[in-house]
Protein backbone atom coordinates (compact mmCIF):
# COMPACT_ATOMS: atom_id res chain seq x y z
CA UNK A 1 0.00 0.00 0.00
CA UNK A 2 2.82 2.27 1.07
CA UNK A 3 5.08 1.18 -1.79
CA UNK A 4 2.24 1.44 -4.13
CA UNK A 5 2.12 5.16 -2.97
CA UNK A 6 5.13 5.93 -3.54
CA UNK A 7 5.45 4.47 -6.98
CA UNK A 8 2.70 6.23 -8.06
CA UNK A 9 3.97 9.60 -6.53
CA UNK A 10 7.48 9.18 -8.64
CA UNK A 11 5.27 8.16 -11.73
CA UNK A 12 7.44 4.80 -11.81
CA UNK A 13 5.85 1.46 -13.22
CA UNK A 14 7.52 -1.59 -10.61
CA UNK A 15 6.85 -3.95 -13.79
CA UNK A 16 8.79 -2.11 -16.37
CA UNK A 17 11.58 -0.81 -13.93
CA UNK A 18 12.15 -2.67 -11.35
CA UNK A 19 15.55 -1.27 -10.50
CA UNK A 20 14.27 1.97 -10.38
CA UNK A 21 11.34 1.70 -8.24
CA UNK A 22 13.59 -0.25 -5.67
CA UNK A 23 15.59 3.06 -5.39
CA UNK A 24 12.87 4.97 -5.08
CA UNK A 25 11.78 3.27 -2.07
CA UNK A 26 14.56 3.00 -0.58
CA UNK A 27 14.92 7.17 -1.10
CA UNK A 28 11.18 7.32 0.45
CA UNK A 29 12.09 4.95 3.43
CA UNK A 30 14.57 7.29 4.33
CA UNK A 31 13.40 10.37 4.02
CA UNK A 32 10.83 8.62 6.31
CA UNK A 33 12.62 7.75 8.98
CA UNK A 34 14.62 10.76 8.77
CA UNK A 35 11.89 13.20 9.10
CA UNK A 36 10.77 11.58 11.87
CA UNK A 37 13.69 11.28 13.97
CA UNK A 38 13.79 15.04 13.37
CA UNK A 39 10.40 15.41 15.06
CA UNK A 40 10.94 12.76 17.69
CA UNK A 41 14.23 14.95 18.37
CA UNK A 42 12.52 18.32 18.78
CA UNK A 43 9.52 16.77 20.79
CA UNK A 44 11.94 14.97 23.56
CA UNK A 45 13.21 18.43 23.51
CA UNK A 46 10.29 20.46 24.13
CA UNK A 47 9.19 17.65 26.96
CA UNK A 48 12.21 17.56 29.13
CA UNK A 49 12.85 21.31 28.61
CA UNK A 50 16.54 20.73 28.33
CA UNK A 51 19.17 21.60 25.58
CA UNK A 52 20.40 24.97 24.26
CA UNK A 53 18.08 27.57 22.42
CA UNK A 54 16.89 27.25 19.50
CA UNK A 55 17.28 23.20 18.76
CA UNK A 56 14.40 22.41 19.12
CA UNK A 57 13.54 24.55 16.19
CA UNK A 58 16.38 23.32 14.21
CA UNK A 59 14.96 19.66 15.05
CA UNK A 60 11.49 20.81 13.17
CA UNK A 61 13.05 22.62 10.33
CA UNK A 62 15.38 19.73 9.88
CA UNK A 63 12.59 17.56 9.55
CA UNK A 64 10.58 20.01 7.04
CA UNK A 65 13.43 19.89 4.97
CA UNK A 66 14.43 16.33 5.10
CA UNK A 67 10.65 15.98 4.41
CA UNK A 68 10.46 18.69 1.13
CA UNK A 69 14.19 17.61 -0.12
CA UNK A 70 12.89 13.83 -0.06
CA UNK A 71 9.06 14.74 -2.13
CA UNK A 72 11.24 16.56 -4.80
CA UNK A 73 13.94 14.32 -5.29
CA UNK A 74 11.13 11.16 -5.77
CA UNK A 75 9.36 13.27 -7.56
CA UNK A 76 11.77 14.46 -9.82
CA UNK A 77 13.26 10.23 -10.22
CA UNK A 78 16.58 11.18 -8.86
CA UNK A 79 16.81 8.32 -6.01
CA UNK A 80 19.98 8.21 -5.53
CA UNK A 81 20.67 12.43 -4.99
CA UNK A 82 17.95 12.37 -2.56
CA UNK A 83 19.15 9.87 -0.36
CA UNK A 84 22.85 11.16 -0.54
CA UNK A 85 21.50 15.11 -0.14
CA UNK A 86 18.99 13.55 3.08
CA UNK A 87 22.45 11.91 4.41
CA UNK A 88 23.91 15.22 4.65
CA UNK A 89 21.20 17.45 5.98
CA UNK A 90 21.15 14.81 8.35
CA UNK A 91 24.99 14.28 9.10
CA UNK A 92 24.54 18.25 9.42
CA UNK A 93 22.03 18.52 11.65
CA UNK A 94 23.75 15.74 14.28
CA UNK A 95 26.83 17.86 14.35
CA UNK A 96 25.20 21.05 14.87
CA UNK A 97 22.68 19.28 17.89
CA UNK A 98 25.01 17.15 19.31
CA UNK A 99 28.00 20.48 19.31
CA UNK A 100 24.86 22.67 19.98
CA UNK A 101 24.56 20.72 23.70
CA UNK A 102 28.08 20.13 23.86
CA UNK A 103 29.53 18.77 27.54
CA UNK A 104 25.78 16.54 27.51
CA UNK A 105 24.45 13.45 25.68
CA UNK A 106 21.97 14.69 23.24
CA UNK A 107 19.06 13.22 22.25
CA UNK A 108 20.64 14.00 18.96
CA UNK A 109 21.54 10.08 18.98
CA UNK A 110 18.50 9.54 17.58
CA UNK A 111 19.87 10.53 14.50
CA UNK A 112 22.03 7.76 14.22
CA UNK A 113 20.03 4.75 13.37
CA UNK A 114 18.34 6.94 9.95
CA UNK A 115 22.16 7.65 9.12
CA UNK A 116 22.89 3.44 9.77
CA UNK A 117 19.86 2.65 8.45
CA UNK A 118 19.92 5.03 5.61
CA UNK A 119 23.50 3.05 4.49
CA UNK A 120 21.81 -0.37 5.04
CA UNK A 121 18.83 0.12 2.36
CA UNK A 122 20.88 2.33 0.55
CA UNK A 123 24.03 0.75 0.15
CA UNK A 124 23.79 -2.78 1.99
CA UNK A 125 24.98 -4.19 5.11
CA UNK A 126 28.96 -3.13 4.46
CA UNK A 127 28.17 0.86 4.22
CA UNK A 128 26.10 0.39 7.53
CA UNK A 129 29.23 -1.15 9.62
CA UNK A 130 30.81 1.84 7.71
CA UNK A 131 28.47 4.51 8.93
CA UNK A 132 28.44 2.65 12.76
CA UNK A 133 31.92 3.35 13.11
CA UNK A 134 32.40 6.84 12.95
CA UNK A 135 29.54 7.33 14.66
CA UNK A 136 30.82 5.38 17.60
CA UNK A 137 34.21 7.72 17.78
CA UNK A 138 31.56 10.73 18.13
CA UNK A 139 29.59 9.00 20.69
CA UNK A 140 32.84 8.10 22.55
CA UNK A 141 34.07 11.59 21.84
CA UNK A 142 30.63 13.00 23.27
CA UNK A 143 30.65 11.03 26.45
CA UNK A 144 34.12 12.05 26.99
CA UNK A 145 33.03 15.88 26.68
CA UNK A 146 29.71 14.82 28.89
CA UNK A 147 32.63 14.12 31.64
CA UNK A 148 34.82 17.18 31.02
CA UNK A 149 31.70 19.63 31.39
CA UNK A 150 30.07 18.02 34.24
CA UNK A 151 28.56 20.31 36.54
CA UNK A 152 27.28 22.69 33.88
CA UNK A 153 24.07 23.83 33.32
CA UNK A 154 23.68 22.24 29.96
CA UNK A 155 24.44 18.94 31.14
CA UNK A 156 22.20 15.92 30.70
CA UNK A 157 22.93 13.07 33.84
CA UNK A 158 23.71 9.68 33.70
CA UNK A 159 20.20 8.72 34.35
CA UNK A 160 19.23 10.69 30.90
CA UNK A 161 21.79 9.72 28.60
CA UNK A 162 21.65 5.76 28.90
CA UNK A 163 17.55 5.97 28.19
CA UNK A 164 18.34 7.75 25.42
CA UNK A 165 21.07 5.29 24.07
CA UNK A 166 18.48 2.53 24.92
CA UNK A 167 16.35 4.51 22.73
CA UNK A 168 18.41 5.02 19.62
CA UNK A 169 19.44 1.55 19.84
CA UNK A 170 16.34 0.62 19.82
CA UNK A 171 14.51 3.01 16.90
CA UNK A 172 17.37 1.59 14.83
CA UNK A 173 16.40 -1.86 15.31
CA UNK A 174 12.98 -1.10 14.84
CA UNK A 175 13.56 0.89 11.67
CA UNK A 176 16.01 -1.37 9.90
CA UNK A 177 13.85 -4.32 10.80
CA UNK A 178 10.65 -2.37 9.41
CA UNK A 179 12.07 -0.99 6.56
CA UNK A 180 15.09 -2.95 6.06
CA UNK A 181 13.17 -6.22 5.56
CA UNK A 182 10.37 -4.43 3.57
CA UNK A 183 12.47 -3.09 1.00
CA UNK A 184 14.34 -6.19 0.92
CA UNK A 185 10.96 -8.23 0.20
CA UNK A 186 9.83 -6.06 -2.09
CA UNK A 187 12.76 -5.70 -4.27
CA UNK A 188 12.47 -10.06 -3.85
CA UNK A 189 9.34 -9.00 -5.28
CA UNK A 190 10.26 -7.30 -8.46
CA UNK A 191 13.29 -9.80 -8.82
CA UNK A 192 10.30 -12.63 -9.19
CA UNK A 193 8.20 -10.87 -10.85
CA UNK A 194 10.58 -9.84 -13.61
CA UNK A 195 11.82 -13.14 -14.00
CA UNK A 196 8.49 -14.85 -14.31
CA UNK A 197 8.01 -11.79 -17.15
CA UNK A 198 11.20 -12.73 -18.82
CA UNK A 199 10.48 -16.32 -19.14
CA UNK A 200 6.67 -15.37 -20.55
CA UNK A 201 8.81 -13.41 -23.05
CA UNK A 202 10.98 -16.24 -23.60
CA UNK A 203 8.30 -18.36 -24.18
CA UNK A 204 6.56 -16.31 -26.41
CA UNK A 205 9.45 -15.41 -28.51
CA UNK A 206 9.87 -18.69 -28.93
CA UNK A 207 6.70 -19.37 -30.40
CA UNK A 208 6.56 -16.61 -32.88
CA UNK A 209 10.03 -17.29 -34.43
CA UNK A 210 7.86 -20.78 -34.75
CA UNK A 211 4.98 -19.21 -36.04
CA UNK A 212 7.04 -16.65 -38.30
CA UNK A 213 9.43 -19.62 -39.70
CA UNK A 214 5.82 -21.61 -40.31
CA UNK A 215 4.45 -18.27 -42.21
CA UNK A 216 7.77 -17.78 -44.69
CA UNK A 217 7.85 -22.03 -45.01
CA UNK A 218 4.26 -21.35 -46.06
CA UNK A 219 4.73 -18.19 -48.28
CA UNK A 220 7.53 -19.74 -49.99
CA UNK A 221 5.53 -22.67 -50.72
CA UNK A 222 2.60 -20.70 -51.62
CA UNK A 223 4.85 -18.16 -54.15
CA UNK A 224 6.11 -22.02 -55.79
CA UNK A 225 2.70 -23.13 -56.24
CA UNK A 226 0.50 -19.76 -57.53
CA UNK A 227 4.14 -18.75 -59.39
CA UNK A 228 3.88 -21.57 -61.67
CA UNK A 229 0.20 -21.79 -62.58
CA UNK A 230 0.68 -18.64 -63.15
CA UNK A 231 3.61 -18.57 -65.58
CA UNK A 232 1.82 -21.13 -67.84
CA UNK A 233 -0.98 -18.78 -68.09
CA UNK A 234 1.60 -15.69 -69.09
CA UNK A 235 3.47 -17.82 -71.07
CA UNK A 236 0.39 -18.97 -73.40
CA UNK A 237 -1.29 -15.94 -73.36
CA UNK A 238 2.29 -13.99 -75.00
CA UNK A 239 2.04 -17.26 -77.10
CA UNK A 240 -1.56 -16.28 -78.39
CA UNK A 241 -0.70 -12.50 -78.60
CA UNK A 242 2.29 -13.52 -80.78
CA UNK A 243 0.39 -15.71 -82.58
CA UNK A 244 -1.86 -13.48 -83.21
CA UNK A 245 -5.54 -12.60 -82.24
CA UNK A 246 -8.70 -13.77 -84.49
CA UNK A 247 -9.79 -10.51 -84.05
CA UNK A 248 -9.55 -6.96 -82.07
CA UNK A 249 -11.88 -7.93 -79.03
CA UNK A 250 -10.08 -10.96 -78.36
CA UNK A 251 -6.61 -9.66 -78.51
CA UNK A 252 -8.11 -6.57 -76.24
CA UNK A 253 -9.15 -9.52 -74.18
CA UNK A 254 -6.13 -11.12 -74.24
CA UNK A 255 -4.21 -8.24 -73.43
CA UNK A 256 -6.32 -7.51 -69.88
CA UNK A 257 -5.32 -11.22 -69.19
CA UNK A 258 -1.83 -10.87 -69.91
CA UNK A 259 -1.80 -7.65 -67.82
CA UNK A 260 -3.46 -8.97 -65.20
CA UNK A 261 -1.38 -11.77 -64.61
CA UNK A 262 1.72 -9.39 -65.00
CA UNK A 263 0.12 -7.43 -62.01
CA UNK A 264 -0.19 -10.55 -60.09
CA UNK A 265 3.04 -12.08 -60.39
CA UNK A 266 4.41 -8.27 -59.06
CA UNK A 267 2.13 -8.12 -56.39
CA UNK A 268 3.27 -11.63 -55.55
CA UNK A 269 6.74 -11.13 -55.74
CA UNK A 270 6.79 -8.12 -53.35
CA UNK A 271 4.88 -9.83 -50.67
CA UNK A 272 7.30 -12.72 -50.73
CA UNK A 273 10.36 -10.19 -50.87
CA UNK A 274 8.63 -8.29 -47.79
CA UNK A 275 8.28 -11.30 -46.35
CA UNK A 276 11.63 -12.80 -46.50
CA UNK A 277 13.03 -9.40 -45.63
CA UNK A 278 11.01 -9.74 -42.19
CA UNK A 279 12.59 -12.77 -41.49
CA UNK A 280 16.05 -11.52 -42.08
CA UNK A 281 15.71 -14.30 -44.72
CA UNK A 282 17.02 -12.73 -47.84
CA UNK A 283 20.71 -12.70 -48.42
CA UNK A 284 22.96 -9.94 -50.34
CA UNK A 285 25.26 -10.24 -52.89
CA UNK A 286 28.94 -8.84 -52.51
CA UNK A 287 30.30 -8.41 -55.61
CA UNK A 288 32.27 -5.37 -57.49
CA UNK A 289 29.90 -3.72 -60.28
CA UNK A 290 29.94 -0.53 -62.55
CA UNK A 291 27.61 1.79 -60.68
CA UNK A 292 27.46 3.62 -63.88
CA UNK A 293 26.28 1.17 -65.87
CA UNK A 294 23.89 -0.01 -63.49
CA UNK A 295 22.19 3.35 -63.16
CA UNK A 296 22.66 3.89 -66.93
CA UNK A 297 20.73 0.88 -68.11
CA UNK A 298 18.39 0.74 -65.01
CA UNK A 299 17.43 4.22 -65.84
CA UNK A 300 17.24 3.91 -70.09
CA UNK A 301 13.29 2.22 -69.65
CA UNK A 302 11.82 4.86 -67.40
CA UNK A 303 13.55 7.99 -68.94
CA UNK A 304 12.04 6.53 -72.73
CA UNK A 305 8.49 6.42 -70.91
CA UNK A 306 9.13 9.62 -69.29
CA UNK A 307 9.29 10.84 -72.27
CA UNK A 308 6.42 9.44 -74.10
CA UNK A 309 4.60 11.31 -71.46
CA UNK A 310 6.53 14.96 -72.33
CA UNK A 311 8.44 14.78 -69.24
CA UNK A 312 11.99 15.60 -69.51
CA UNK A 313 14.46 13.38 -67.96
CA UNK A 314 17.69 14.01 -66.80
CA UNK A 315 20.53 12.22 -65.72
CA UNK A 316 23.40 13.83 -63.72
CA UNK A 317 26.53 11.37 -62.61
CA UNK A 318 29.65 13.82 -63.15
CA UNK A 319 29.82 13.71 -60.02
CA UNK A 320 30.43 9.78 -59.53
CA UNK A 321 34.44 9.41 -59.10
CA UNK A 322 34.18 5.92 -57.63
CA UNK A 323 32.59 3.50 -60.26
CA UNK A 324 33.66 0.52 -59.45
CA UNK A 325 32.00 -0.78 -55.68
CA UNK A 326 31.36 -3.81 -53.75
CA UNK A 327 27.79 -4.38 -53.47
CA UNK A 328 24.23 -6.32 -54.43
CA UNK A 329 23.21 -5.17 -57.85
CA UNK A 330 20.20 -6.65 -57.85
CA UNK A 331 18.51 -5.26 -54.77
CA UNK A 332 20.20 -1.87 -55.43
CA UNK A 333 18.32 -1.93 -59.04
CA UNK A 334 14.97 -3.33 -57.53
CA UNK A 335 15.47 -0.04 -55.15
CA UNK A 336 16.16 2.25 -58.36
CA UNK A 337 13.43 0.35 -60.54
CA UNK A 338 10.88 1.49 -57.67
CA UNK A 339 11.43 4.92 -57.06
CA UNK A 340 11.81 5.51 -60.99
CA UNK A 341 8.50 3.62 -61.53
CA UNK A 342 6.81 6.18 -58.94
CA UNK A 343 8.36 9.20 -60.23
CA UNK A 344 7.08 8.42 -63.59
CA UNK A 345 3.79 7.20 -62.64
CA UNK A 346 3.33 10.65 -60.01
CA UNK A 347 4.64 13.15 -62.96
CA UNK A 348 2.60 14.90 -65.25
CA UNK A 349 4.03 17.79 -66.33
CA UNK A 350 7.79 19.21 -65.75
CA UNK A 351 10.60 16.90 -64.95
CA UNK A 352 12.51 13.69 -63.16
CA UNK A 353 15.97 14.43 -62.47
CA UNK A 354 18.22 11.51 -61.55
CA UNK A 355 21.21 12.82 -59.68
CA UNK A 356 24.35 10.65 -58.45
CA UNK A 357 26.77 11.79 -55.79
CA UNK A 358 30.18 10.15 -53.81
CA UNK A 359 32.16 11.20 -50.62
CA UNK A 360 34.80 8.93 -49.32
CA UNK A 361 33.66 7.74 -45.81
CA UNK A 362 37.61 6.84 -44.96
CA UNK A 363 38.54 2.83 -44.34
CA UNK A 364 37.95 2.40 -47.86
CA UNK A 365 34.65 3.02 -48.15
CA UNK A 366 32.29 5.34 -50.13
CA UNK A 367 28.60 6.56 -49.45
CA UNK A 368 27.01 7.46 -52.68
CA UNK A 369 23.32 9.30 -52.97
CA UNK A 370 21.41 8.77 -55.31
CA UNK A 371 18.47 10.85 -55.81
CA UNK A 372 15.51 10.95 -57.92
CA UNK A 373 13.57 13.72 -57.68
CA UNK A 374 10.22 14.57 -59.90
CA UNK A 375 8.28 17.53 -60.48
CA UNK A 376 4.96 15.15 -60.27
CA UNK A 377 1.55 15.66 -57.34
CA UNK A 378 4.00 15.24 -54.23
CA UNK A 379 3.47 13.95 -50.80
CA UNK A 380 1.76 15.88 -47.90
CA UNK A 381 3.56 16.65 -44.79
CA UNK A 382 1.21 14.60 -42.21
CA UNK A 383 1.63 11.19 -44.66
CA UNK A 384 5.06 11.70 -45.25
CA UNK A 385 6.19 9.75 -42.36
CA UNK A 386 3.93 6.34 -43.30
CA UNK A 387 4.86 6.38 -47.06
CA UNK A 388 7.31 3.78 -46.14
CA UNK A 389 5.40 1.44 -44.43
CA UNK A 390 3.93 -1.85 -46.22
CA UNK A 391 0.53 -1.07 -47.33
CA UNK A 392 0.88 2.62 -47.37
CA UNK A 393 -0.63 4.80 -50.00
CA UNK A 394 -1.17 8.50 -49.84
CA UNK A 395 -4.74 8.11 -49.69
CA UNK A 396 -8.00 5.56 -51.59
CA UNK A 397 -7.73 8.14 -54.91
CA UNK A 398 -4.29 7.35 -55.01
CA UNK A 399 -5.36 3.90 -55.67
CA UNK A 400 -8.13 4.37 -57.57
CA UNK A 401 -6.52 6.46 -59.90
CA UNK A 402 -3.12 4.98 -59.80
CA UNK A 403 -3.28 1.43 -59.10
CA UNK A 404 -0.19 -0.08 -56.84
CA UNK A 405 -0.46 -1.89 -53.28
CA UNK A 406 1.55 0.62 -51.26
CA UNK A 407 4.25 -1.97 -50.80
CA UNK A 408 7.19 -0.83 -53.36
CA UNK A 409 8.52 2.02 -51.04
CA UNK A 410 8.42 -0.50 -47.84
CA UNK A 411 10.40 -2.87 -49.99
CA UNK A 412 12.77 -0.16 -50.83
CA UNK A 413 13.61 1.44 -47.27
CA UNK A 414 13.83 -2.44 -45.98
CA UNK A 415 16.08 -3.07 -48.47
CA UNK A 416 18.32 0.09 -48.52
CA UNK A 417 18.30 -0.73 -44.49
CA UNK A 418 19.64 -4.22 -44.69
CA UNK A 419 22.23 -2.70 -47.60
CA UNK A 420 23.55 -0.52 -44.60
CA UNK A 421 21.98 2.91 -46.32
CA UNK A 422 18.76 4.98 -45.47
CA UNK A 423 16.00 6.92 -47.95
CA UNK A 424 15.31 10.95 -47.20
CA UNK A 425 12.19 11.97 -48.48
CA UNK A 426 11.49 15.64 -49.24
CA UNK A 427 8.41 16.50 -51.00
CA UNK A 428 5.50 19.11 -50.70
CA UNK A 429 2.47 18.62 -52.76
CA UNK A 430 1.61 20.07 -55.86
CA UNK A 431 5.78 20.60 -56.35
CA UNK A 432 7.40 17.20 -56.62
CA UNK A 433 9.09 15.04 -54.50
CA UNK A 434 12.84 13.82 -53.89
CA UNK A 435 14.06 10.76 -53.16
CA UNK A 436 17.07 10.32 -51.98
CA UNK A 437 18.99 6.99 -51.05
CA UNK A 438 22.16 6.39 -49.66
CA UNK A 439 24.25 3.78 -49.47
CA UNK A 440 27.76 2.48 -48.24
CA UNK A 441 30.18 0.36 -50.08
CA UNK A 442 34.12 -0.68 -49.94
CA UNK A 443 35.52 0.28 -53.46
CA UNK A 444 35.68 -2.73 -55.86
CA UNK A 445 38.30 -4.36 -58.16
CA UNK A 446 37.90 -3.34 -61.94
CA UNK A 447 40.33 -6.68 -62.35
CA UNK A 448 37.14 -8.44 -60.08
CA UNK A 449 34.54 -6.57 -62.54
CA UNK A 450 36.13 -8.25 -65.42
CA UNK A 451 36.20 -11.67 -63.87
CA UNK A 452 32.47 -11.13 -62.86
CA UNK A 453 31.80 -10.39 -66.44
CA UNK A 454 34.04 -13.33 -67.40
CA UNK A 455 31.82 -15.51 -65.23
CA UNK A 456 28.54 -14.68 -66.85
CA UNK A 457 29.95 -16.36 -70.05
CA UNK A 458 28.67 -19.81 -71.36
CA UNK A 459 30.72 -22.76 -69.25
CA UNK A 460 32.19 -24.97 -71.18
CA UNK A 461 31.44 -28.68 -70.56
CA UNK A 462 32.08 -32.02 -71.93
CA UNK A 463 30.65 -32.25 -75.22
CA UNK A 464 29.24 -35.54 -74.46
CA UNK A 465 27.54 -34.30 -71.24
CA UNK A 466 24.19 -36.24 -70.37
CA UNK A 467 21.80 -34.39 -67.76
CA UNK A 468 18.28 -35.04 -66.45
CA UNK A 469 16.08 -32.80 -65.33
CA UNK A 470 13.36 -34.23 -63.18
CA UNK A 471 10.36 -32.03 -62.18
CA UNK A 472 6.28 -32.30 -62.17
CA UNK A 473 5.81 -29.51 -63.78
CA UNK A 474 5.76 -28.78 -68.01
CA UNK A 475 6.20 -25.24 -68.11
CA UNK A 476 8.90 -26.00 -65.23
CA UNK A 477 10.79 -28.37 -67.64
CA UNK A 478 10.54 -26.18 -70.48
CA UNK A 479 12.10 -23.34 -69.05
CA UNK A 480 14.64 -24.79 -67.30
CA UNK A 481 15.77 -26.34 -70.83
CA UNK A 482 15.42 -23.24 -72.37
CA UNK A 483 17.62 -21.79 -69.54
CA UNK A 484 20.54 -25.22 -69.65
CA UNK A 485 20.74 -24.33 -73.36
CA UNK A 486 21.56 -20.87 -73.16
CA UNK A 487 24.05 -21.36 -69.61
CA UNK A 488 26.53 -24.10 -70.95
CA UNK A 489 28.26 -25.19 -74.12
CA UNK A 490 28.39 -28.55 -75.11
CA UNK A 491 28.28 -29.77 -78.84
CA UNK A 492 26.20 -33.44 -77.70
CA UNK A 493 24.67 -32.09 -75.24
CA UNK A 494 21.85 -34.56 -73.96
CA UNK A 495 19.03 -33.21 -71.50
CA UNK A 496 16.17 -35.85 -70.53
CA UNK A 497 13.25 -34.71 -68.87
CA UNK A 498 11.29 -37.13 -66.33
CA UNK A 499 8.26 -35.87 -64.83
CA UNK A 500 8.09 -38.11 -61.91
CA UNK A 501 10.82 -39.27 -58.59
CA UNK A 502 9.85 -42.99 -60.77
CA UNK A 503 10.77 -41.97 -63.80
CA UNK A 504 14.06 -40.39 -62.84
CA UNK A 505 14.95 -43.34 -60.93
CA UNK A 506 14.10 -45.48 -64.35
CA UNK A 507 16.26 -43.36 -66.57
CA UNK A 508 19.25 -43.05 -64.09
CA UNK A 509 19.30 -46.47 -63.45
CA UNK A 510 19.11 -47.83 -67.10
CA UNK A 511 22.41 -45.22 -68.17
CA UNK A 512 23.55 -42.86 -65.56
CA UNK A 513 23.81 -39.45 -66.18
CA UNK A 514 26.59 -36.83 -65.60
CA UNK A 515 24.23 -34.51 -63.73
CA UNK A 516 20.33 -34.78 -62.38
CA UNK A 517 18.63 -31.38 -61.90
CA UNK A 518 16.27 -32.95 -59.38
CA UNK A 519 12.59 -30.67 -58.13
CA UNK A 520 12.17 -32.00 -54.52
CA UNK A 521 8.07 -31.35 -53.92
CA UNK A 522 6.37 -33.80 -56.29
CA UNK A 523 3.44 -35.68 -55.80
CA UNK A 524 3.96 -39.67 -55.24
CA UNK A 525 7.64 -39.78 -54.25
CA UNK A 526 9.73 -36.80 -53.56
CA UNK A 527 12.93 -35.35 -54.77
CA UNK A 528 15.05 -36.92 -51.51
CA UNK A 529 13.32 -40.24 -51.87
CA UNK A 530 14.10 -40.65 -55.46
CA UNK A 531 17.67 -39.36 -54.72
CA UNK A 532 18.26 -42.32 -52.09
CA UNK A 533 17.00 -44.91 -54.33
CA UNK A 534 19.48 -43.46 -57.36
CA UNK A 535 22.39 -43.50 -54.66
CA UNK A 536 21.40 -47.21 -54.28
CA UNK A 537 22.68 -48.08 -57.49
CA UNK A 538 26.68 -48.13 -57.54
CA UNK A 539 26.95 -47.38 -61.10
CA UNK A 540 24.70 -43.76 -60.50
CA UNK A 541 26.31 -42.90 -57.00
CA UNK A 542 29.07 -40.21 -58.56
CA UNK A 543 26.39 -38.44 -60.61
CA UNK A 544 26.16 -34.79 -59.59
CA UNK A 545 22.48 -34.63 -58.19
CA UNK A 546 21.69 -30.74 -57.77
CA UNK A 547 18.44 -30.01 -55.73
CA UNK A 548 16.13 -27.91 -57.10
CA UNK A 549 13.55 -26.60 -54.88
CA UNK A 550 11.11 -23.32 -53.71
CA UNK A 551 12.75 -24.03 -50.21
CA UNK A 552 14.93 -21.66 -50.26
CA UNK A 553 16.48 -21.29 -46.64
CA UNK A 554 20.06 -21.95 -45.09
CA UNK A 555 18.28 -24.82 -43.24
CA UNK A 556 17.16 -26.27 -45.83
CA UNK A 557 20.13 -26.03 -47.68
CA UNK A 558 22.35 -28.36 -45.30
CA UNK A 559 19.75 -30.82 -44.54
CA UNK A 560 19.09 -31.37 -48.63
CA UNK A 561 23.10 -31.54 -48.45
CA UNK A 562 23.21 -33.84 -45.70
CA UNK A 563 20.62 -35.72 -47.24
CA UNK A 564 23.06 -36.44 -50.14
CA UNK A 565 22.79 -33.95 -53.07
CA UNK A 566 25.97 -32.88 -54.24
CA UNK A 567 24.75 -29.01 -54.84
CA UNK A 568 21.35 -26.85 -54.52
CA UNK A 569 19.61 -24.11 -56.65
CA UNK A 570 16.92 -22.05 -55.21
CA UNK A 571 13.78 -21.02 -57.34
CA UNK A 572 12.45 -19.50 -59.24
CA UNK A 573 16.02 -20.51 -61.13
CA UNK A 574 18.05 -17.59 -62.16
CA UNK A 575 20.56 -18.02 -64.89
CA UNK A 576 23.18 -16.90 -62.55
CA UNK A 577 21.80 -19.57 -60.33
CA UNK A 578 22.26 -22.30 -63.27
CA UNK A 579 25.47 -21.16 -64.00
CA UNK A 580 27.09 -21.20 -60.92
CA UNK A 581 25.99 -25.09 -60.46
CA UNK A 582 27.32 -25.99 -63.58
CA UNK A 583 30.97 -23.60 -62.64
CA UNK A 584 30.99 -25.54 -59.63
CA UNK A 585 30.67 -28.81 -61.25
CA UNK A 586 33.17 -27.86 -63.81
CA UNK A 587 36.06 -26.66 -61.70
CA UNK A 588 35.31 -30.24 -59.03
CA UNK A 589 35.67 -32.19 -62.15
CA UNK A 590 39.19 -30.21 -63.14
CA UNK A 591 40.07 -30.74 -59.61
CA UNK A 592 39.16 -34.45 -59.68
CA UNK A 593 41.51 -34.53 -62.74
CA UNK A 594 44.44 -33.10 -61.50
CA UNK A 595 44.73 -35.40 -58.25
CA UNK A 596 44.39 -38.16 -60.70
CA UNK A 597 46.93 -36.72 -62.28
CA UNK A 598 49.34 -36.01 -59.62
CA UNK A 599 48.45 -39.28 -58.30
P1 LIG B 1 2.58 1.97 -54.92
O1 LIG B 1 3.29 2.91 -55.82
O2 LIG B 1 2.52 0.56 -55.40
O3 LIG B 1 1.25 2.48 -54.44
P2 LIG B 1 4.73 2.60 -53.08
O4 LIG B 1 5.05 2.01 -51.75
O5 LIG B 1 5.80 2.61 -54.11
O6 LIG B 1 3.46 1.84 -53.58
O7 LIG B 1 4.24 4.07 -52.84
C1 LIG B 1 3.33 4.34 -51.79
C2 LIG B 1 2.61 5.63 -52.04
O8 LIG B 1 3.52 6.72 -51.89
C3 LIG B 1 2.04 5.78 -53.44
O9 LIG B 1 0.78 5.14 -53.54
C4 LIG B 1 1.92 7.29 -53.54
O10 LIG B 1 0.77 7.73 -52.88
C5 LIG B 1 3.13 7.78 -52.74
N1 LIG B 1 4.29 8.08 -53.61
C6 LIG B 1 5.39 7.33 -53.81
N2 LIG B 1 6.26 7.92 -54.64
C7 LIG B 1 5.71 9.09 -54.98
C8 LIG B 1 6.13 10.18 -55.83
N3 LIG B 1 7.29 10.18 -56.48
N4 LIG B 1 5.28 11.25 -55.93
C9 LIG B 1 4.11 11.27 -55.28
N5 LIG B 1 3.65 10.28 -54.47
C10 LIG B 1 4.44 9.21 -54.32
Amino acid sequence: MFWTKVDGFAGVDPSQAPELAERVRIAAAFTFVLACTAFINAAILTYTGQGRPGMMELGLISGVLALSVGAVGIRLRRPNATIAAILVITALVFLATAWGNRGSFPPAAAYVPGIVLGAYIAWGWRAAIGAILPVGVFYGLVLKWGADFRGTELQYDASFMLPSLVIAAAMAVVWIVFFGSLIRQSSHESAAALQRKNEELTVALERAEAANRAKSEFLANMGHEIRTPLNGVLGMTRVMLHEGAPDDEARKRLELVNQSGENLLELLNDVLDLSEIEVGGLRFEDKSFDLSDLVETTVAPWKAQAEDKGLKFVLAMDRVEHRVLIGDVVRLRQVLNNLLSNAVKFTHRGQINVQLDQRELGDERIETWIDVEDSGIGIPQNKQARIFDAFSQVDMSTKRQYGGTGLGLAICDKLTRAMGGKIHLRSAPGQGSSFKVSIQNERGEAAELAAGEAQSQPVEIRDDFRLLLVDDVVTNQLVLKAMIQNTICAKGLVVDVASSGREAINLATMRPYDMILMDIQMPQMDGITALKCIREVPACDPTRIVAVTALASDGHEQQLRAAGFTDYLAKPVGIDGLRQVFRRMAEAEAGTATQAVAG
